[in-house]
């Protein structure tokens, strides 16, 4: 049996997987196992900021790797204490727990604002405002917490303890805050599964004063728009937020898994020992990986990433075959005449490998792709869609 063959029989079929099998890459170009190589446009979900073997990441993982690749949240290790360090000093935030995904780091959040509900106004405070379209994780909680009912049928009953609120009518949420008793409001700023959708700056300002008003924990979902993604280190930064909480994943791990709950001010010290935790949480070869992402994620390469990111928008809007492009950054959704997977099949065809959302196609390249392979892959998606 090939590989493709051994899968289909072993691997449980969660996934509709593309037919191609990846053997390795370089940078923004990956090669499958007939020697064909593509133009990487989704960075593996968001997750290869530097692409694929990146030198100075390779080598920050290799020598962690060499030294100690566990020791368990028993004990102390530099790597997980330096990367809190470099992401509270990016941000302003105050403490940071450690785990391995985005819906990990998602449950954390969740389990904090409960506890800090429970403790701060009372235990029926434990509702979570979250928006419709949204998308936080495939865990019982965060599944729960996904405002689309697509991913909740067949899993029911949900875990009790969340609203659904509009994400374009911010009175919606006004009246979710002021009908319930609730802990906390969470959001992507931009909806990333739900179709690469950014929210309306205004409606976001008035969320946050929302959870203001009816003091409500802000938390953000920063997994897929976080580490540079949206050309600022978090998307919430785009919009002037001050969370209480944000999570992140993808990115940070630049091609290993973890996730990370940060916490501000208000949330610091809400989970105590004992309250959680994770074995691999905070594993030093990862954090040894995240820590050299973070410190290149500089105001250099966040221009850079705007930069490119106008450069695809303008080379695609009003394109023939292209209804429209959204998002923000290097997180960008294209909407086109063709059926999506009709557009992404023929793209693998002549060698770009892209992502699909919702209906619509969708580009998370690495955020180092050189302006030389984003011209060839944005004449190649010209060329697919027009067809
Ligand atoms: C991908 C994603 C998640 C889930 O992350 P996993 O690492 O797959 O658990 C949660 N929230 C958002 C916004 C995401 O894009």
């Amino acid at each position: 049996m090939n590989v493709k063959q051994i899968d289909a029989e072993y691997v449980a079929g969660t996934y509709a997987r593309f037919p191609v099998e990846i053997v390795g890459g370089q940078g923004c170009t990956l090669c499958d196992a007939d020697g064909k190589a593509y133009i990487d446009m989704g960075s593996g979900i968001g997750v290869s900021v530097f692409g694929t073997a990146d030198e100075r990441w390779l080598n920050a993982v290799k020598a962690q790797l060499d030294k100690l690749q566990h020791a368990s949240n028993l004990y102390y290790t530099e790597p997980c204490a330096r990367l809190a360090q470099a992401l509270c000093l990016a941000t302003g935030m105050k403490k940071v727990f450690f785990s391995n995904s985005g819906a990990e780091a998602n449950e954390c959040a969740i389990k904090t604002a409960r506890k800090w509900g429970c403790e701060n106004k009372g235990a029926e405070y434990f509702n979570v405002i979250t928006l419709k379209n949204s998308f936080h994780g495939r865990t019982l909680a965060t599944l729960a917490a996904t405002g689309q009912e697509g991913y909740h049928k067949d899993f029911l009953p949900l875990t009790p303890g969340f609203l659904y609120a509009s994400a374009t009518d911010a009175s919606d949420v006004e009246r979710l805050a002021a009908e319930n008793r609730c802990a906390a409001v969470m959001l992507e700023t931009v909806q990333g599964e739900g179709g690469v959708v950014a929210l309306d700056a205004d409606y976001v300002a008035a969320v946050a004063d929302i959870a203001k008003k009816h003091n409500l924990l802000l938390i953000v979902d920063e997994v897929q728009t976080g580490n540079g993604r949206t050309g600022r280190l978090y998307s919430y930064m785009n919009y002037g937020l001050t969370p209480d909480i944000f999570t992140t994943a993808k990115g940070l791990g630049g091609g290993l898994p973890i996730g990370a709950t940060v916490f501000g001010e208000r949330t610091a010290d809400v989970l105590t020992a004992g309250t959680h935790g994770s074995t691999f949480g905070g594993n030093p070869v990862a954090a040894a990986g995240a820590l050299d992402i973070l410190s290149r994620l500089d105001e250099e390469l966040l221009a850079n990433v705007r930069a490119k990111s106008a450069r695809i928008v303008a080379a695609l809007t009003g394109a023939e075959g292209v209804k429209g492009v959204s998002g923000l950054g290097l997180m960008l959704g294209i909407a086109t005449e063709r059926k999506a997977e009709e557009v992404l099949a023929d793209l693998r065809e002549e060698g770009v490998l892209a992502l699909k959302a919702k209906d619509k196609v969708r580009l998370l390249p690495p955020l180092s792709i050189s302006d030389d392979e984003l011209d060839r892959a944005i004449e190649i998606i010209r060329k697919v869609c027009a067809k």
